[in-house]
């Protein structure tokens, strides 16, 4: 394969990340208000109560100092929001990236609790980070970072276990989660309920299994769903199912990465194209997932992959013929500059808010299907509930069942056995691990939650992201209906 075919570095009119537009556009938190009005106007939801919902809560702004390895202070600005109050817990991610502004931290709380809603999980909306560029940190100024953030959070009232129970996204990781958890624990040593402070923890300090590929997993079963319905996939010329199709991947971190090897793996798909910060590999033939990553593991760049073209300008890749396009990175990054150039049929996202305004309704003009955030990317927070229930139940899902299930099964076996007047006991019965039972209950929430939005996109004759919002906004609403707010 010819390497470097379209490498024209990074100087010049054109950016490889896109996203000088979406640097004009509108703010998030505005987005998210436009999605509100929008979305609600297909419900019988008062107005008031929209302006109402599309507010935070509580806001947290702090300056966090730590001590640098050569002994010098820095401080840097760390921020939680609280959106809907409507379900206790509060969930949501910390995220660690340079740049970070209250604005975008409201606005992804508030997507946080319409994206609770939509998958029918009992939490509300949190979000929170630190403006930090994690790679020019050292590992202990990290956790120096990590833990005065938790400590802040929790003395201020806006972290714990029936408060508000914290994740990671951008630059955070389960390392993240165990520090933020053990900080926690040294404010609240007899809260025996510490556990399910944080999710997305380490499977030795209380996480679940499956939790790591959660997000990339749910987006599988979310697709698969979107692509059985023959409606769709005849108006857009595809064939009625998750098979053979063809991808574009934006970003090849967790989510990027677990994506191209489930719709490889369990589909026969074929990645045709995937893009980096930096640039991005590119084979008609499909790319070698497997490969790749070892190859961006070591190299930390997709530029010089020896299975595919290296192009460094994001839109060489992006104007490229595929069936369906997954940003997998940052927000803003398809916007009106490079709009144009898709010559996808859907855009399926995994990044939160990856759409600008303005070139969804192109798209959308377009005849391009948008398959909606907050449904797409939900499997991360699903698998974090399930996290959650396990630590406050101090059980692990099947461990009161696992030897009667064993048991059951061997009874209707022996039955069947006795009615074939043949022997079945051949083999090891199956019974459901932990893992097991959490995807099925993944593929469980993920399927039924696409379905309802797929039917009230049928009744109104909306776009699934309007859908998606209708039935996310009808249930908080539902949900306040019967609070003890209005108890006497
Ligand atoms: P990550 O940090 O592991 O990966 C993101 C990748 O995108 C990185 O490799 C980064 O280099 C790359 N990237 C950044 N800017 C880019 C650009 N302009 N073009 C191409 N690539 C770029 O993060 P992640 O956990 O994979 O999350 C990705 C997105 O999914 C984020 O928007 C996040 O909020 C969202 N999300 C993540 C989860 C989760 O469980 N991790 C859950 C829900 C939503």
């Amino acid at each position: 394969m010819l390497k470097n075919v379209a490498a024209k570095g990074l100087i010049g009119k054109r950016s490889s990340l896109g996203r000088s537009e979406a640097l004009r556009d509108i703010g998030m938190k505005e987005h998210v208000h436009r999605l509100f009005d929008r979305s609600s106007a297909y419900t019988r939801i008062p107005g008031s109560f929209v302006e109402g919902l599309k507010k935070c809560s509580h806001i947290l702004e702090m300056q966090i100092p730590i001590k640098r390895d050569d002994g010098s202070i820095d401080i840097f600005e760390g921020f939680r929001a609280h959106h809907s109050i409507h379900a206790l817990p509060l969930k949501g991610g910390i995220r660690f990236t340079p740049g970070l502004k209250l604005e975008d931290v409201e606005a992804v709380a508030a997507l946080m609790t319409l994206k609770m809603a939509v998958v029918d999980i009992p939490y509300g909306g949190a979000h929170g980070g630190v403006s930090v560029d994690p790679s020019k940190l050292s590992k202990s100024e990290l956790e120096q970072l990590t833990r005065n953030y938790a400590r802040e959070l929790t003395k201020s009232g806006f972290m714990g276990p029936s408060i508000d129970v914290a994740g990671p996204d951008i630059g955070t990781d389960s390392t993240t989660m165990a520090w933020v958890m053990d900080e926690y624990s040294k404010l609240a040593p007899n809260d025996t309920e510490l556990l399910a402070v944080v999710t997305g923890k380490p499977e030795a300090s209380g996480g679940i299994a499956g939790r790591v590929e959660a997000t990339g997993r749910g987006f599988y079963y979310a697709l698969h769903q979107f692509l059985s319905d023959l409606e769709l996939t005849e108006s857009l010329g595809l064939t009625n199912n998750l098979d053979n199709k063809s991808y574009i991947i934006q970003g090849f971190g967790n989510v990027g990465y677990y994506i191209a090897k489930f719709v490889t793996e369990n589909a026969k798909g074929k990645i045709v194209g995937i893009l980096e910060k930096d640039g991005g590999t590119y084979n008609p033939e499909g790319l070698d997932v497997k490969a790749l990553k070892k190859h961006f593991d070591k190299h930390h760049t997709l530029k010089g992959f020896d299975g595919g073209d290296t192009y460094s300008y994001a839109e060489d890749i992006l104007s490229k013929e595929c069936d369906i396009l997954v940003p997998a990175a940052i927000e803003k990054t398809i916007n009106s500059e490079n709009m144009h150039l898709l010559k996808c049929k859907i855009v399926a996202e995994a990044a939160n808010m990856p759409i600008t305004l303005k070139a969804e309704e192109y798209l959308l003009n377009h005849g391009v299907a948008i398959l909606p955030d907050i449904l797409m990317n939900a499997g991360g927070v699903i698998t974090s509930y399930f996290e959650y229930v396990k630590n406050i139940g101090h059980i692990s899902p099947g461990k009161l069942t696992k030897r009667w299930e064993m048991r059951s099964n061997e009874a209707i076996l022996k039955f069947i056995a006795g009615l074939l007047e043949t022997d079945l006991t051949h083999g090891e019965l199956h019974v459901a691990s932990d893992l097991d039972i959490v995807n099925n209950a993944l593929e469980d929430l993920m399927t039924n939650s696409v379905k309802l939005t797929q039917k009230t996109a049928n009744r109104f004759a909306i776009n699934y992201r309007d859908a998606a919002y209708v039935n996310a906004i009808n249930r908080i609403y539902e949900n306040l209906r019967y609070s003890s707010y209005y108890a006497a």
